[in-house]
């Protein structure tokens, strides 16, 4: 299995945690997928249960299929734990049971995405899929949070071609892309 680096440590710690808590039957199914990989699973699987090559988050590097030796995940404790506590490790559940208005995609108690905090704790206690997030962002222009003792500040900035973004000097950032028109800058407190 491939992931981006970040990703599988970040998992690897997940992981970690989980097994404190007594959970410790997963097991990772799918990670990144080539494109001629995606093409030959949507040929063979069909749209019901594949998206189109450069479609799936699949091709990302940043959303893997998580399952449980032990039973199905609409009913294993892997299943349950990560329901409740991804977020705090900066990964979501990307298609949740009720979510599928809006996502379009129907429920995958196994298909999880990184997208890091704060943002996972903020879609959390928002009862938010990344959708609804980002227009959450768009609309709010900023958005300040404390998880685990640091202070982040999220920004949305539409993007324009003499965009300019003022950081502050003492903080740690990282800018994203939203994928569709604009430009996500997370400052926080090193
Ligand atoms: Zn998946």
């Amino acid at each position: 299995m491939y992931l981006s680096k970040d990703v599988a440590h970040k998992f690897s710690k997940m992981v970690a945690a989980a097994k404190k808590d007594g959970v410790n039957h997963f097991l990772i199914s799918s990670g990144f997928r080539e494109f001629e990989e995606q093409k030959a699973l949507y040929q063979d699987m069909g749209d019901d249960y594949a998206l189109p090559p450069g479609h799936s988050e699949h091709n990302l590097g940043l959303a893997l299929d998580v399952g449980s030796t032990e039973t199905s995940m609409y009913h294993a404790s892997e299943g349950e734990w990560i329901k409740e506590n991804a977020w705090k490790h900066g990964f979501i559940l990307r298609y949740p049971e009720d979510k599928v208005d809006v996502t379009g995609i129907e429920y995958e108690p196994w298909h999880i995405r990184y997208v890091g905090l704060p943002h996972s704790a903020i879609m959390e206690k928002k009862n938010f899929v990344l959708e609804e997030y980002l227009d959450y962002l768009k609309e709010k222009k900023e958005i300040s949070i404390e998880v685990k003792g640091v202070k982040y500040t999220v920004s949305y900035y539409s993007f324009s071609k003499n965009l300019t973004i003022n950081i502050p000097e003492n903080s740690e950032y990282e800018i994203s892309g939203n994928n569709i028109n604009g430009v996500i800058v997370t400052v926080y407190e090193k």
